[in-house]
């Protein structure tokens, strides 16, 4: 059965995307020789390929066997500028969260970075998301001597590729009063500027937004924390922070507050639904339930908690509960096919049990989990009048595909480079595996220069 939204869009010229197996929504079963009719920004129709063929005989198809159609990834949670870490030259690894913060991240790199450098992360971390089938991203920027002006330029990589990027600048008062309140006002000027230069029609959404981000409640105090919540209530966005990545948070909240992390945050009356707290690694009871109670959002970064020794995120308990969850590479490999394939086996292993987070799941916490996470409307499925940010991936495995198997099959035995085209917004940015706009081989020399000179001045 074929759904029309629009009966004006119906008549427009569109383009109609005909897969072996379309995968619309990943809670739901695939469907094979089902067919999608895009029509600008959005997704018109999607059903049985006769059906809307027969409906727009003037529509561009696009034959497309042996391939699968998905919703875009949505990155719920990565920084671009970790990508001139990659490599970086270490006398010896941190010997925990806390080193890995005060001898190692916060002096070595957010310190070092300049506008040069991460524009040009940006410019590759876009390139390398939308080779990975992502399509949506939250960036958080943390480089103290990027303000003001770092989010802008990281805005016009971002705008370059054609990705739909939230982005934020993570505020904190590690550095300062003054570099602390640089940084909210950076969000807020941010967000404000976006607003303003959209000057597409009524329902078009902007590709480049932001929101607020702070860091934790051991480089925030709660002036600091309420002030942030304001500023974003007034804006209408939501504050990220991270929580307990590892254990140090929890503990400094109970020797500094007399309860933990997000106790805290309850107690100061800003845990709600306008909170997406990312990591969520170390919770107590009272932590879960108050995550599922109040509507907080989440994000789970699984492969960056092994990177810095923190652990494993309850998340299965998380998603039993209600919580939204959204899947992240936390900058540090940006491959949400690789992120998923750890989500997908990493609780398995902790739980002693195969049967807890199945490849649905998974891909849900990859599509609309992100989009829900991120407070994005019509972002993450492909349905009439969603956005048409989706992925054209190589269906060609060597053992037979059903409806059943398909989710699975996706999660852990395809990667990104089965990637074969990418369309965000009805445009393509990927096609057949060449990135439409920008030149990677020279991203990648300029990202190579970049990283030198941080490594250089570490
Ligand atoms: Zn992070």
């Amino acid at each position: 059965m074929s759904a029309t939204a629009d009966p004006a869009a119906a008549r427009a010229a569109g383009t109609i995307l005909c897969p072996d197996w379309l995968l619309a929504d990943a809670g739901a079963a695939p469907e094979a020789g089902h067919a999608i009719r895009v029509v600008g920004e959005n997704v018109d129709a999607v059903g049985p390929r006769d059906a809307i063929e027969r409906s727009h005989p003037g529509d561009e198809v696009i034959e497309l066997p042996d391939r699968i159609v998905l919703p875009g990834f949505v990155n719920a949670h990565v920084h671009m500028y970790g990508l001139l870490a990659h490599g970086i030259p270490q006398d010896e690894a941190p010997s925990g969260f806390w080193p890995f913060l005060q001898d190692y991240w916060w002096p070595k790199v957010e310190d070092g970075l300049d506008h040069e450098m991460i524009a040009a992360a940006a410019n590759w971390a876009c390139t390398e998301m939308l080779r990975s089938g992502t399509t949506t991203f939250l960036d958080i920027l943390e480089a103290p001597n990027t303000l003001p002006g770092g989010l802008d330029a990281q805005a016009e990589a971002v705008a370059q590729c054609g990705l739909r990027g939230i982005l934020s600048f993570e505020a904190t008062e590690r550095s300062g009063p003054e570099v602390a309140n640089a940084g909210l006002d950076e969000n807020v000027r941010f967000i404000e500027s976006c607003r303003a230069a959209h000057r597409g029609p009524e329902e078009s959404r902007p590709l480049v937004s932001g929101l607020v981000s702070i860091h934790t409640l051991f480089t925030c105090s709660d002036d600091f924390v309420l002030d942030a919540f304001h500023r974003a209530a007034e804006l209408g966005v939501l504050v990220h922070a991270h929580c307990n990545e590892g254990v140090h948070e929890g503990e400094w909240c109970e020797s500094h507050h007399g309860h933990r992390t997000l106790e805290h945050y309850d107690s100061l009356g800003v845990a709600g639904p306008n909170f997406l707290a990312s990591q969520v690694v170390h919770l107590s009871d009272n932590e879960r339930r108050i995550l599922a109670d109040r509507n907080v959002r989440c994000s789970h970064m699984p492969l960056a908690n092994g990177e810095v020794g923190g652990g494993i995120a309850p998340i299965p308990e998380l998603l039993e509960a209600g919580v939204t969850v959204g899947l992240g590479s936390d900058g540090y490999v940006n491959d949400i096919y690789e992120v998923m394939r750890c989500a997908f086996l990493i609780h398995k292993a902790r739980l002693r049990d195969p049967g807890v987070m199945n490849a649905h799941q998974v891909l849900e916490m990859a599509t609309t989990g992100g989009a829900e996470a991120l407070d994005l409307d019509l972002v993450g499925r492909l349905a009439p009048g969603w956005s048409a940010d989706l992925q054209v991936l190589d269906a060609r495995f060597p053992t037979p595909v059903t409806a059943a198997n398909l989710a699975e099959q996706v999660v852990l035995f395809r990667s990104a480079h089965h990637v074969e085209s990418v369309m965000v917004g009805g445009s393509w940015r990927l096609r057949n595996g060449d990135v439409l706009a920008g030149d990677p081989d020279r991203q990648r020399a300029r990202l190579q220069q970049q990283a030198l000179r941080l490594w250089s001045s570490a």
